[in-house]
């Protein structure tokens, strides 16, 4: 919707300058009168004067008027009322001109052209229809004074200065200038209304191209911003990594330097190149990780996935990860309910979630401990879990395990090596679905790693059968 409200207040500035005016006209005429008064004697004075002083008392009480709508600004009041108020005001100036004109010699006054000025001033203010009504009442007015004079029913002022004494009884010379009069009148309307109809849409379609603009703008405002927010991150993401690379690199090179400088003696050398690969190994399994999160991080809004069996893909991750687990003296349990619908994902990505939470529960894990993993729907969604009986984590690590390289106390005490992103690709991967992950645990008892994804819809899975017919 536009905003009309400026052009609206447009008009209601131009009340007080259409009163202003008037002050100019009546001074004016005063003067006018004044003058034409020593070119023609036979000019009435006294009734022109009083028409000029009606005038300036209905200017006072417009002015008044004015003032009072000006002070109910903000009300609807003065938007609503301004137009009538311009129309009567007219209304007003055309039957004092009219009267003006009589007393002055009615058609025999050239000044009847000032009519025009009514007319223009309506078409500027008011709709097109208006100031055609202003054009007719003008032209029967002076039609009016025009023939009321002629046939004698009004007296008529003659002025031998200016005119033939017997043009005003003329009937064939009042008929040809009460015609030129309306007929003037009415182009004018017509001229000066379709100009100011124009500015007027105008105006409008700057208005509403502002209007675009500004949306454009806040649109622009906070496109901005996000990016601002993103390329912060990105930076905040690109400091940690930097970091977290220059420990092992650090310690790589400086086990090196002992050895080629010849600062480790020969029956030590051994063990500290030993460390140097552990920490080469940590760096791999940093990179690693790092790529996978990059790959995570880049899904930006809801991921395209495909229907994935969820329990199929923990399968297949238990059959590396169980050698691991037995090796540590783990049981690992698994409960999966019947008749599960597929999960929205893609494979790869749903290894990698069932294998970052199974390794954890492994790593984190006291020898002979246990492992418990169920899988189950729970209406739209399909929720998995991993549950184990390890060291736990401690109340104010919880707000913190989701985020990216953070490792508890705990953890880096039990287990050197550890990169703390897994679960970080766990959330982005899960939520990047429209699912989500969490996390219940109690120090020193254990954990449990919960997440949800929601179901492929049944449309996605005949969709995607079909396409594998096709291909294959
Ligand atoms: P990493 O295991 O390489 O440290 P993760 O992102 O997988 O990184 O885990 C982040 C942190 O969350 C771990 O360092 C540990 O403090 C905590 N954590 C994750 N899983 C477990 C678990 N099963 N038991 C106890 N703590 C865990």
């Amino acid at each position: 919707m536009i905003d009309l409200h400026p052009l609206k207040l447009e008009l209601v500035e131009r009340i007080g300058w259409l009163i202003r005016l008037r002050w100019v006209a009546v001074v004016s005429t005063l003067a006018g009168i004044a003058i034409a008064r020593l070119v023609e004697p036979a000019l009435p004075v006294l009734p022109l004067v009083t028409v000029t002083a009606v005038i300036a008392l209905y200017n006072l009480l417009f002015l008044l008027y004015a003032r009072y709508l000006w002070r109910r600004r903000g009300t609807g009041i003065r938007r609503r009322r301004s137009p009538i108020f311009a129309a009567v005001q007219i209304v007003f100036d055309l039957l004092a001109l009219t009267a003006l004109l009589h007393f002055s010699g009615g058609i025999e006054n050239p000044f009847g052209v000032f009519l025009l000025f009514h007319v223009i001033i309506a078409s500027i203010l008011l709709s097109r229809l208006a100031s055609f009504g202003v054009a007719l009442l003008a032209s029967s007015l002076y039609a009016g004074m025009a023939l009321s004079e002629m046939s004698g029913w009004l007296p008529h002022v003659h002025l031998p200065q200016l005119a033939d004494p017997l043009h005003y009884a003329n009937p064939v010379y009042t008929a040809a200038h009460v015609t030129a009069v309306t007929l003037t009148l009415l182009l004018a309307a017509a001229m000066a209304s379709s100009v100011a109809e124009r500015l007027r849409r105008r105006t409008q379609e700057l208005l509403q191209a502002s209007q675009i603009c500004e949306i454009n703008r806040s649109e622009l405002t906070e496109m901005n911003e996000r990016l601002r927010q993103l390329d912060a991150a990105r930076t905040q993401f690109i400091v940690m990594v930097a970091h977290e690379l220059r420990a092992p690199m650090g310690a790589i090179i400086s086990a090196l330097n002992l050895v080629l400088g010849g600062y480790a003696p020969p029956e030590k050398q051994r063990e500290v190149l030993e460390r140097a690969q552990t920490r080469a190994y940590e760096l791999l399994d940093l990179i690693r990780d790092l790529l996978e999160l990059v790959r995570a991080r880049r899904i930006e809004g809801p991921a395209q996935g495909v229907p994935v069996r969820a329990e199929k893909v923990l399968e297949s991750v238990l059959g590396l990860l169980r050698v691991e687990a037995e090796s540590k003296g783990l049981s690992i349990e698994v409960k999966v309910a019947p008749d599960l619908p597929p999960v929205l994902a893609t494979e790869d990505q749903l290894r990698s979630v069932w294998t970052n939470l199974i390794s954890n529960a492994i790593k984190y894990n006291r020898p002979g401990g246990r492992i418990a993993i169920s899988l189950t729907h729970d209406g739209d969604q399909v929720v998995g879990s991993v549950e184990d009986t390890g060291i736990g984590i401690a109340r104010e690590d919880m707000p913190r395990l989701f985020e990216e390289f953070f490792r508890g106390e705990q953890a880096k005490a039990m287990v050197q090596r550890g990169t703390g992103v897994g679960l970080a690709i766990v959330k982005r991967t899960v939520e990047s679905y429209g699912g989500r992950v969490w996390a219940e645990s109690e120090l020193g008892k254990g954990s449990k790693f919960s997440f949800a994804l929601p179901r492929a819809t049944d449309e996605l899975v005949a969709q995607t059968s079909e396409n594998n017919q096709k291909t294959s």
